[in-house]
């Protein structure tokens, strides 16, 4: 049913078919669920709704796989991995293809950056894997054998945004560390979580060690997180359902991961004038829009030193109404369409709000003027909204997850950073300054997991990755993805 470009012939791809994968077989549900493409509201594919039962199912093959896949040496596991990765990495084009179909996403982005290191996820921690599975500590008559041991069966839940890119970041720790796997992905996007499982299977994998159910959250989601034989859960997702899911895996003592919601700023200090003044505004038009907004990363609040305001706005206006929204599978579309019909609805409803919050609306605001083809699409165009207090308003404060920005002027530092904390959330913030002292200063105080200074999205897979409050509990990347998909486990023999 899928519209994406034919795979090749030796591809192991077969898109239209989207099932269940449990126990190394592909299985059907009775009931399904529709799939539309964002970019024109088609049914592109028809999933699995898969409840209670299939859960079971999955949960159970992932639990007879696990004592052999945990005695599996780790060198084989992280060959696993790599040949994982050949595999994404081989069938790429098509991968972000198929994204670009399921999102409504731009194919720059799913070609350039998010198929490439869903494919590096796998080579990463294949290669992060060999160091510190042991450690020993001698004492004067015995010595003690630090092993990291796995968890068990692993529940891994995912959101619509960045579908392949975040399951891998799950899938390819938790296998390397010897868990076994009964993955969720969002029922908005399951096509290449889909796919993934193809691929999965096309390198042998044993049988169980990757599951793969598709469903809604509370049918399927639910009780996966509730299952007694689950002991790890990584979600990531809104912080509502992460309340939700904290609320079942908490009093079963599982290990857990919640990557939430966020309202990330960006703070612009008037020294980055003499310099960098181009690279911000280009740069903050990126995290503001990237994806339409749609990127927990994403900045939805900007705030500015008052004497650079004006001169700001005007320039990131200019740089907002140059995206070129349309077709995603173009290759200089910047902007596509937004995930679902009911998240355009959100999104308007805060653009609504705050115009009756006293917000004026600097550009966007409404449905882009498109071809026929996308008459019934989910599309909003990138909308900059100024003029509301940046404390209490409940679109400056909420988390709305869409090409909506506010911005606001701010004193000097300290205000900037008592605005900067006045919301619930705490992912990632944004700063630019040419001011050293400055930098350090703010950056400290900017209460958040993450803090990019001139910069923003700069990566580096090692280090941490997660929020505070609001925004999640615990952190992934590098050491950290293997310490929470693992146990460490100390042995004392006496001499
Ligand atoms: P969501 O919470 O609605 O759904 C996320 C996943 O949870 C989906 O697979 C969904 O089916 C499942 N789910 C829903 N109800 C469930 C339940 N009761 N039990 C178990 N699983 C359930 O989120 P979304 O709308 O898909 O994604 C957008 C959100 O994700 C935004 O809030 C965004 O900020 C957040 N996000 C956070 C990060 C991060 O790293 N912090 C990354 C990406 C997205």
């Amino acid at each position: 049913m899928t519209t994406a470009t034919k795979c090749s012939s030796d591809s192991v791809l077969t898109d239209g078919d989207v099932r269940n994968y449990i126990n190394g077989n592909f299985v059907s549900t009775a009931d399904t669920i529709d799939d539309f493409g964002p970019a024109t509201g088609t049914v592109i594919a028809r999933i699995p709704r898969s409840q209670q039962a299939d859960v079971d199912n999955a949960v159970a093959a992932a639990k007879s796989a696990y004592p052999e896949w945990k005695a599996t040496p780790v060198a084989v596991r992280a060959e696993y991995l790599h040949k994982i990765c050949a595999a994404i990495q081989k069938e790429a084009a098509h991968l972000a293809e198929l994204e670009t179909l399921d999102c409504g996403k731009p194919i720059s982005l799913t070609s350039q950056v998010e198929i490439p290191r869903a494919a590096l996820n796998f080579k990463f921690f294949a290669e992060f894997a060999t160091g510190d599975e042991t450690q020993s500590h001698e004492m004067a008559d015995a010595v003690n054998i630090t092993q990291r041991a796995p968890v068990g069966v692993a529940a891994l839940i995912t959101p619509w945004n960045l579908p392949l890119y975040l399951l891998t970041w799950k899938v390819a720790p938790a296998l390397l560390c010897g868990n076994t796997i009964v993955a969720k992905p969002s029922e908005l996007t399951p096509l290449t979580a889909n796919a993934l499982a193809q691929i999965i299977h096309s390198v042998g994998l044993p049988a169980g060690v990757f599951n793969l159910v598709h469903g809604y959250g509370a049918e399927c989601g639910g009780p996966l997180v509730g299952h007694e034989d689950v002991s790890l859960v990584s979600f990531t997702g809104g912080t509502a359902t992460g309340k939700l899911v904290a609320a079942t895996a908490a009093p079963q003592f599982k290990k857990l991961s919640l990557e939430l919601g966020g309202k990330n700023a960006a703070i612009i200090f008037k020294d980055c004038e003499n310099d960098d003044w181009d690279n911000m505004i280009a740069t903050t038009v990126r995290s503001s829009f990237l994806n339409s907004g749609q990127v927990c990363l994403c900045c939805s609040r900007i705030l500015v030193e008052e004497s650079v305001y004006d001169r700001f706005v005007t320039d990131f206006v200019k740089g907002v109404e140059a995206l070129r929204i349309g077709r995603p599978l173009d290759k200089d579309t910047t902007t596509g369409a937004l995930s679902s019909r009911a998240h355009v609805e959100k999104v308007r409803s805060y653009i609504q709000l705050a115009k009756e919050e006293g917000g004026v609306i600097l550009t966007g605001g409404v449905i882009p003027d498109l071809k026929e083809e996308f008459a019934e699409g989910f599309w909003l165009k990138p909308t900059v909204i100024a003029g509301l207090d940046p404390r209490t308003s409940r679109v400056a404060t909420e988390e709305i997850f869409g090409p909506v920005v506010t911005i606001h002027t701010f004193k000097d530092a300290a205000d900037a950073v008592d605005i900067h904390n006045s919301v619930k959330y705490g992912l990632a913030g944004t700063l630019w300054t040419s001011n050293l002292k400055q930098a350090h200063a703010v950056s400290r105080q900017m209460h958040t997991g993450m803090v990019w200074v001139n910069t923003w999205l700069h990566r580096d897979l090692r280090v941490p990755f997660g929020g505070v409050m609001a925004s999640g509990v615990g952190r992934e990347g590098g050491k950290h993805s293997l310490e929470f998909f693992s146990e460490l486990k100390n042995i004392c023999f006496k001499y």
